[in-house]
């Protein structure tokens, strides 16, 4: 069975990519989503085992020394990881898989599954970020701060991507998801089976 495809999904905080992932898995569904193990503080309004299983530093600090995370980071001073046994189970069934890590934890994916598509979410200008950052009023100025700094960094790191969608117009940026994941069918790597088929009949 040809094995699902790995989609890395990376933006800095105000990039606005849980907004379009949010679409995107609308338009998708098929999709699956890794969730991640962190050890950040919920925050109002999300919900334990939807994007994330808040756990505790312990924890997180044994699944490390088990080998059970695919990558893993500190981000603003917490832990975030991708558990390893969904992902692979996942692409081994053949379903494709979204998976949202900071630049880091993108790298470390790329290392360990080439195949990967990484995709980057980028702001369209430095304003926007800020106003994005400053309007979500769950933060204090230092966290801003600091994520902002971070958002900074990371875009430094986008050129590593194989692709940067511009998330100006939500409903573009949900459209140019769409567009690079119906042209990676038509990849080669993913039409081997097609090929070894025709060939043995
Ligand atoms: P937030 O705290 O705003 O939800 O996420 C902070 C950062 O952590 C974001 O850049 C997000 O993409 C990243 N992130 C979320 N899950 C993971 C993960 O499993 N691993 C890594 N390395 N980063 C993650």
């Amino acid at each position: 069975m040809t094995k699902g495809r790995v989609y890395i999904i990376s933006g800095p905080s105000g990039s606005g990519k849980d907004t379009v992932m949010k679409k995107l898995f609308e338009r998708k569904p098929e999709i699956a989503f890794s969730i991640s193990s962190i050890t950040r503080p919920m925050r109002p309004g999300e919900v334990e085992g939807e994007k994330y299983n808040f756990i505790s530093r312990e924890r997180f600090e044994q699944m490390i020394q088990n080998d059970e995370l695919l990558e893993h980071n500190v981000f603003v001073g917490n832990y975030y990881g991708t558990p390893k046994a969904p992902v692979f189970n996942c692409i081994e069934s053949g379903r494709d898989m979204l998976i949202e890590v900071d630049v880091n934890g993108a790298a470390q994916i790329r290392h360990k599954l080439p195949s990967a598509i990484s995709i980057f979410v980028m702001p369209p200008s430095l304003e926007v970020l800020k106003n994005r950052l400053n309007g979500r009023g769950t933060d204090g100025a230092d966290v801003i701060e600091k994520r902002l700094n971070e958002a900074l960094r990371e875009i430094a790191s986008a050129k590593d991507y194989d692709y940067i969608v511009i998330n100006d117009n939500l409903d573009a940026a949900v459209d140019d998801f769409v567009t690079i994941m119906s042209v990676d069918r038509f990849k080669t790597d993913r039409n081997i089976e097609l090929i070894n088929n025709i060939l043995n009949k």
